[in-house]
């Protein structure tokens, strides 16, 4: 065997071995995402990202990111999809620490995105490359175990049962959380997505630090709030529901924004 393919087998052994789950929002989570902020592009923002990515829409572009994990060249891009903070930080320590972060991590790859999609001649590969990538990596970040703790993986080692399935807190919040609703893409996005102009205008103000803070008192919460092993249903469920709703608006509203601002 080549060693350039018994590279390959190692990295592809080491991603099975992974569970499944560290996925991210999983696919409804990141399309509900990219459903709400088509709703609030700008007529500008629009045609712009239908020359990039023409007949793809936004929530479909947006499970791409994942997607490609399943290929061994893009290993690389694993990282991009979280930051991992300690616990007990207050607002201007997670602020100095994305200040002073040079990590590959979401933070840094945000604004990473947003500067090169911002330039006038990026060639067109790049742009379509991005832009997925954009559009998937603003989602990930507004799923509080995102931005959670490193030592269990993001939610990744707590175990829990999801009525009475094994699972961990992650999936919970990635996919499970989400999926109990019985609803498609698009039904939830017609049945959340309420906002008027001045929340709007107050949410596409804040930062990616904002935004990532905000997440981060949400795991701070979701961390508090549960024990390893806890048999999780319909009381998890009723109990968080609605910070996973606000979570997909937010998440919405702001890659709008995003969007709008990078195709004025
Ligand atoms: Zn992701």
């Amino acid at each position: 065997m080549k060693l350039k393919n018994l590279k390959k087998l190692l990295l592809l052994s080491f991603f099975f071995y992974l569970p499944f789950s560290t996925m991210a929002w999983g696919v409804l989570g990141h399309r509900i995402v990219g459903d709400i902020a088509y709703s609030y592009l700008t007529p500008a923002a629009k045609a712009a990202i239908k020359k990039i990515l023409g007949t793809e829409s936004v929530a479909i572009s947006s499970n791409w990111a994942d997607f490609i994990k399943s290929d061994t060249d893009f290993a690389y891009l694993s990282p991009w999809h979280y930051v991992n903070l300690k616990p007990g930080m207050s607002m201007s320590e997670v602020e100095k620490f994305l200040d002073k972060d040079t990590a590959v991590d979401a933070y840094t790859k945000i604004n990473f995105l947003v500067k090169e999609l911002k330039k006038k001649k990026l060639p067109a590969a790049d742009k379509v490359f991005y832009l997925r990538l954009l559009i998937h990596i603003v989602g990930d970040v507004h799923q509080p175990l995102h931005v959670g703790r490193l030592d269990d993986l993001g939610g990744n080692k707590i175990k829990v049962s999801w009525f009475s399935a094994p699972s961990n807190l992650h999936r919970v919040w990635d996919e499970q959380l989400i999926n109990f609703q019985q609803l498609s893409y698009t039904e939830y996005t017609n049945a959340i997505n309420f906002t008027t102009p001045s929340q709007r205008k107050a949410w596409q103000k804040q930062t990616v630090k904002d935004w990532i803070y905000q997440s981060y008192q949400s795991v701070e919460k979701v961390y508090a709030d549960i024990t390893p092993d806890e048999k999780l249903d319909y009381l998890y469920n009723y109990k968080f529901i609605s910070t996973v709703n606000s979570q997909l608006v937010k998440g919405g509203v702001h890659l709008a924004g995003l969007l709008n601002e990078i195709y004025k």
